[in-house]
């Protein structure tokens, strides 16, 4: 067993070379003894999201608080609430944030996962206009 206790652990601004907008990302948790997991926190201000990405294992998404706004490459964006979950298979291109004019946050399981980080998620992507 190993806890993983959350007083403490730093809120950090996101990487604005890797997201849109506003956001922050708290690392929970990450083991590597079997499978590697990383756990992260992440809560997104109104007009925040990621870049498009694609991760190379699933990334589960547990969406804690308020709306979260996600679309897989293709398909028009859907919009999931707290107590939701979304998981993203291995080589999907997808982005997450907030849903547009609100604040969200989810929890981020990724399970042996490297991200491969992408072009931004446009205005008109982030809308859903396009
Ligand atoms: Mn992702």
């Amino acid at each position: 067993m190993r806890i993983f206790r959350a007083i403490g652990v730093p809120v950090n601004p996101v990487d604005p070379h890797t997201f849109v907008g506003p956001a922050t990302v708290q690392r929970l948790a990450e083991d590597d003894e079997t499978v590697p997991v990383g756990v992260y926190r992440v809560t997104f201000e109104a007009g925040g999201r990621t870049n498009w990405h694609t991760h190379s294992g699933p990334q589960w998404l547990l969406v804690v608080e308020g709306r979260i706004r996600v679309q897989r490459q293709g398909e028009p964006p859907q919009d999931i609430r707290a107590g939701d979950a979304v998981v993203f298979a291995p080589g999907e291109k997808h982005w997450h944030g907030a849903v547009p004019g609100t604040t969200g946050t989810h929890l981020a399981v990724n399970v042996n996962v490297v991200t491969t980080w992408l072009e931004a998620v446009s205005e008109a992507e982030y809308q859903g206009t396009i």
